[in-house]
């Protein structure tokens, strides 16, 4: 392996939104998906405490085989009427929902469409339904449409809402009409767009994440009953593994409680992204080749920045970049000594 592909764990110690010690250094950290903060809050702190001295620090057993705690129904019900869906349903992560719900509903006789973009969990799925795969080009409605008119049933039209590491949109109207006249079902992936978008009304099957803005782990799928019947019958991830620990599913319940009563922290996250002039809490930084990442990476961190340089093949090739991502624990300060920095020739005429 090339050494600027090597990739390598980096050990944090002491999290103190927003900064971070890294290496024995205090950094202001802009790589987190923790958008509102949730992850420190002393609502779910407390809560985990409580469930844990309750209930234990273990389910002991799958969900359909014993591991299925009130906190779980009252989860799935909670996020059920959070997302305005018939019924909810509990994942272990983002990544075994995606998994799990591509491979559990999609048949090897139908047809995914997905944009050329979308995470790695949903290209896993799709593979692992062995459907036939056909790729659009990033948010093209017209390629996506082309592709829809030529294809027999049964179709599903599959996408990251916010894109991971490009902080896009995907245009959900269009997505929702196209699904509709072509008879395709829907499937979106909100993992960045949970507790930091509003809900979207339409048909289609949601999965989010309690692992990013909610601050703590495990994600959900909301759809119809039906489709939440067919899921405890066949999704694999979901049947084969030890059901969340209470103290995961407490700060889930607590999270979603505080968000419903009090948006501060939402709207300190809206005023800080607007103050950067983006549209979503991630921005990439496109800088190309791999080696002129990790240099703006090391030389951000020099100064007391940790900003994470992605490459590909997370990131299509000779598309390396920062990608950075803001928080309500950010003040305008911190943000404008970022832009300051990188909009000044030392940092980058060292790449
Ligand atoms: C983070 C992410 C996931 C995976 O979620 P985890 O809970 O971290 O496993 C899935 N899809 C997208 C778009 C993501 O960004």
């Amino acid at each position: 392996m090339l050494t600027q592909r090597l990739r390598k764990l980096q050990t944090i110690s002491e999290p103190q939104r927003p900064y971070i010690t890294l290496n024995g250094k205090r950094v202001l950290d802009f790589s987190s998906n923790d958008y509102l903060g949730l992850s420190q809050h002393p609502a779910l702190i407390e809560a985990t405490q409580k469930a844990t001295a309750q209930y234990g620090t273990g389910t002991g057993g799958s969900r359909l085989i014993g591991g299925t705690l009130d906190l779980h129904t009252q989860l799935e019900e909670k996020i059920a009427q959070f997302k305005g869906a018939e019924k909810a349903l509990v994942f272990n992560s983002g990544y075994q929902a995606n998994i799990g719900v591509l491979a559990g509903l999609i048949k090897k006789t139908d047809h995914i469409f997905a944009d050329r973009l979308n995470h790695a969990s949903l290209v896993d799925g799709a593979i692992l339904s062995r459907a036939t795969v056909h790729r659009y080009r990033h948010l093209d409605m017209d390629h996506l449409e082309a592709l829809l008119q030529h294809t027999p049933r049964k179709k599903w039209i599959v996408t990251d809402t916010v894109f991971s590491m490009d902080g896009d949109l995907a245009p959900l109207r269009k997505l929702y009409e196209l699904a509709d006249r072509y008879e395709a079902g829907l499937i979106l992936d909100e993992a960045h767009a949970t507790g930091v978008f509003p809900e979207t009304a339409g048909e289609a099957i949601k999965i989010g994440t309690f692992s990013k803005a909610l601050g703590s782990f495990g994600a959900y799928v909301a759809a119809r009953e039906e489709i939440i019947q067919t899921l405890i019958q066949s999704s694999r991830s979901f049947i084969y593994s030890t059901a969340l620990p209470p103290a995961v599913i407490a700060a889930n319940l607590a999270a979603l409680e505080l968000i419903s009563k009090d948006n501060s922290a939402h709207q300190t996250l809206w005023q800080n992204i607007r103050h950067w002039g983006a549209h979503s809490p991630i921005i990439p930084i496109v800088v190309g080749e791999d080696h002129a990442a990790l240099t703006l990476s090391q030389n951000l961190f020099e100064v007391g920045f940790f900003v994470h340089a992605i490459r590909p093949p997370t990131v299509p090739e000779g598309t390396a970049r920062l990608r950075l991502s803001i928080s309500a624990c950010h003040s305008s300060q911190h943000l404008d000594d970022l832009q300051q920095i990188l909009s000044s020739r030392s940092i980058i005429s060292c790449v």
